[in-house]
């Protein structure tokens, strides 16, 4: 199935599963907002969990907080975000859609890229068995041609970003003759600074009411709490601070279902060192994070690490962890090494000090800072994209199956009477009421035992039950697998040991040790 094909059927089995819905949908929508349903909450909440217990709980130097979305306007002025959270934004004149001119130019060069691997692709086909990829790729004109025109743009983009030379960049759209994918011209508009924050009023007109935004990060409410925490936890450097909570960007090209959103969830973690150790930490963190994504199991060969080449003025080592994607490797996480660029600014700003005192070294100074900061609907997106498969039945039919990851799935365990007579539901509901308080057990009777199945395919369960005319005398029932769809018997009494590790968050985390 072309990749395309497969991000649309993505999009639409989210919505038809009960997993992802847009916003105010009988309204139509709302521009790149969504709503997540019965199934696409318990999922969100599973890999929270598993993000925010693989922090808080595996380390003892990590705590949480859950700061308020609303802040002191100060904070935004100090953070950078008021004068430069902008991106360059570029009209086509004649389709009337706007563009990020980074976008634009960054997908131009992700082109000449995918030249060189049609060319490596179409040369391994006709020399067969004798292909020596890395010779080809050394020696052809053409990828060598293709490489170079890639690399001369990137240094001249690189150049104009780090310059915000707006000009620049519209000029370099206009050599590469991009064009408006809708018109398909080359009309461009001036490129033009847009700042990505929500602006609203805190209190009445009439007493003045001030000008606040919704937090386009999580993180300033980790910097401003930073001597609350240290304090009342007595907390020693080398620390960090976890939370999860919701953020808000008027991302001016929102596309890609919830890719890029204009209302999102984050899961960051500031983590507090002492000067001079930043690059040891960045690498430790870049590979503990790394792990953390590998443990889902979706292959090492779908996540790369991309470094920055512009780094943004506070940090001095930046990387994103990428996730193939169905429209390509795109970025997941990032690794932010922010020296002590906010806590200094919050310093100067609010005139309170916010150094630390070592006593091993018996002096203060203000810490450092490595981030590690991940959006829980692009993780949402990368798991949905990776589990969701279509396989050919022997039977000739096709099922839709996401393989989740066990501790992943919002629905754990299915139990189905095989009919709706005969005792058969009280048996099942039986097995419920004991199962449910160890995870989520959905409970369904209708329609054929095979349709059923299939329900339970379509939104992951890895595990269903069917209560049959021998359980009632046995105490016995058979068990299904999802992924092989083998089925077991097995006693009622053995059901909990069988699944529960393998569904829990737990098994997860003690596989990342
Ligand atoms: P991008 O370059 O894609 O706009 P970014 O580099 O601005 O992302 P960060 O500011 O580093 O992103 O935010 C950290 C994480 O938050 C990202 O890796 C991503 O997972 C998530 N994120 C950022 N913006 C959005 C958005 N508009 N919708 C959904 N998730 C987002």
């Amino acid at each position: 199935m072309a990749q395309e094909d497969v991000f649309k059927k993505v999009v639409s089995h989210c919505k038809e599963y009960g997993f992802v819905f847009p916003s105010s949908d009988i309204y139509d929508g709302l521009g790149a907002v969504y709503d997540y349903g019965q199934n696409g909450v318990e999922m969100k909440n599973n890999i929270k969990q598993y993000w925010w217990q693989s922090m808080v709980l595996m380390h003892e130097n990590i705590v949480g907080i859950d700061s308020a979305i609303f802040m002191h306007p100060t904070i935004w002025k100090a953070s950078g975000h008021v004068d430069a959270f902008n991106d360059p934004l570029i009209d086509n004149r004649d389709s009337k859609k706007r563009y990020r001119a980074d976008v634009l130019i960054e997908e131009q060069i992700a082109k000449y890229e995918e030249k060189v691997e049609k060319e490596v692709a179409k040369a391994r086909k006709r020399f067969g068995d004798a292909f020596d990829e890395q010779k080809y790729r050394e020696t052809s004109p053409k990828v060598a041609e293709d490489l170079a025109k890639r690399d001369a743009l990137h240094e001249r983009y690189s150049k104009a970003m780090n310059a915000m030379d707006l000009d620049e960049l519209r000029q370099i759209i206009l050599d590469e003759e991009i064009v408006c994918p809708i018109s398909g011209t080359r009309n461009w508009t001036e490129v033009r600074q847009f700042n990505l924050m929500f602006k609203t009023e805190m209190g009445s007109t009439a007493d003045g009411a001030s000008t606040i935004y919704l937090r386009p990060e999580t993180a300033q409410g980790i910097f401003v709490n930073y001597l609350n925490v240290q304090k009342t936890g007595r907390m020693k450097i080398p620390f960090g601070i976890a939370q999860i909570g919701k953020a808000f960007r008027n991302e001016i090209v929102a596309r890609q279902f919830i890719f890029r959103m204009r209302e999102f969830e984050q899961m960051e973690m500031q983590f507090f060192i002492k000067p001079g150790t930043e690059l040891d930490w960045f690498q430790t963190w870049k590979k503990t994070r790394m792990a953390w994504h590998q443990n889902l199991g979706f292959g090492a060969e779908n996540y790369r690490f991309h470094d920055h080449e512009k780094l943004a003025h506070y940090a001095n080592a930046a990387t994103d962890i990428e996730f193939k994607m169905p429209f390509g490797f795109k970025e997941v996480e990032g690794i932010h090494s922010r020296t002590n660029f906010d806590l200094s600014q919050h310093e100067k700003f609010s005139g309170k000090s916010i150094k630390y005192f070592d006593p091993e070294l018996n002096e203060s100074y203000t810490p450092y800072v490595i981030e590690t900061s991940i959006g829980v609907d692009r993780m949402f997106l990368s798991v949905m994209c990776h589990s969701y498969q279509e396989e050919q039945l022997e039977n000739g039919e096709t099922r839709v199956v996401l393989k989740l990851p066990a501790a992943i799935a919002p629905v754990k365990l299915a139990v189905m009477p095989l009919t709706k007579k005969d005792g058969l539901p009280e048996k099942a509901r039986e097995i419920i009421d004991e199962l449910k308080f160890h995870f989520n057990c959905q409970y369904d009777e209708k329609d054929s035992i095979g349709k059923r199945y299939r329900r339970q395919d379509a939104i992951g369960t890895p595990y269903c039950v069917t209560v049959d005319h021998q359980s009632l005398e046995d105490n016995t029932v058979t068990i299904r697998f999802r992924d092989t769809m083998e089925q077991e018997r097995v006693n009622i009494s053995d059901l909990l040991g069988i699944i529960e590790d393998k569904v829990s968050i737990t098994s997860l985390l003690k596989k990342l040790k």
